[in-house]
């Protein structure tokens, strides 16, 4: 799945968390701005695909293999492999709060009691950690490809998923269900009292019914994008993924997000 459907994934969990904690405006935000990180987070492995890889990284590491090689590659460190873990999560959780901790103890003026932060930045680590499995579920069900899935249970060498029901990009109709759930999940409980007073169920059973119709587009989708290893039919494939878009959406909105998807300097 792209990385904006992704990150935004992170956020859709992020805006029901953190109606779980009584949030001031600030502390909301940066739950949010955690869960798009932690939403975004696992793709860190696709970096061996930046053009000044070679030159940084595999020059530092002294990297036998060129970044293309690496990305397609089962490698620890190639695409969909231990990022793409329940356990890196937890760890880049636990790495990202750490380190929230200690900027906060060089640069905050207030005394800093460790079991009292613990407490309220435990929030963060469960944000993180639901946000980057959200990332995981989604690609759970893009192609096998030359991976075999992805490897969410490292160190196991078992690859899960790439089951193909959906293309790596243009699922745009997944894309508005997320923006739509973040959207209410903002603005409704802000706007009504009585769903302000009852915010962590309403959050909670939006994020639900987001899930299952995502569930459902991706289980009713009339082409197979299902393949191993390498395709022929990669680019027809793709084009099969636009027609399907077209059919879901219909012709007004699908030429929006066309628009919307041609800003976009990345796959989308
Ligand atoms: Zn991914």
């Amino acid at each position: 799945m792209d990385i904006l459907t992704h990150a935004l994934s992170g956020t859709a969990v992020a805006t029901c968390a953190a109606t779980y904690v009584g949030a001031t405006p600030l502390r909301k935000a940066k739950i949010i701005l955690i869960g798009t990180v932690g939403g975004a987070f696992p793709d860190i492995d696709a970096i061996s695909m930046w053009s000044r890889f070679d030159s940084i990284f595999g020059r530092l590491f002294d990297l036998s293999h060129t970044g293309k090689v690496i990305y397609g590659s089962k490698f620890w460190y190639s695409h969909h492999a231990f990022f793409h873990s329940i356990i890196a999560s937890i760890l880049f959780g636990l790495l990202l709060v750490s380190s929230i901790f200690l900027f906060q103890k060089v640069f905050s003026k207030k005394q800093i009691v460790l079991p009292s932060l613990c407490k309220s930045h435990l929030i963060y680590l469960a944000v993180f950690i639901l946000a980057a499995w959200a990332h995981l579920a989604g690609d759970l069900p893009t192609s096998s490809s030359v991976w075999g899935g992805i490897a969410m249970f490292w160190p196991s060498v078992d690859y899960v998923g790439g089951s193909g029901k959906i293309w790596w990009w243009n699922n745009y109709d997944i894309f508005l269900l997320i923006v739509g759930s973040i959207i209410i999940n903002l603005t409704i409980p802000a706007i009504f009292k009585k769903v302000r007073e009852k915010a962590r169920l309403f959050t909670t059973t939006i994020l639900s019914i987001t899930l299952i119709l995502i569930l459902i587009q991706v289980n009713t989708r009339q082409f197979d994008y299902a393949y191993k290893g390498n395709t022929s039919k990669y680019a027809e494939m793709e084009l099969n993924s636009k027609k399907e878009q077209q059919r879901i959406l219909g012709k007004h909105l699908y030429r929006y997000m066309e628009r919307f998807d041609g800003m976009l300097k990345f796959y989308f």
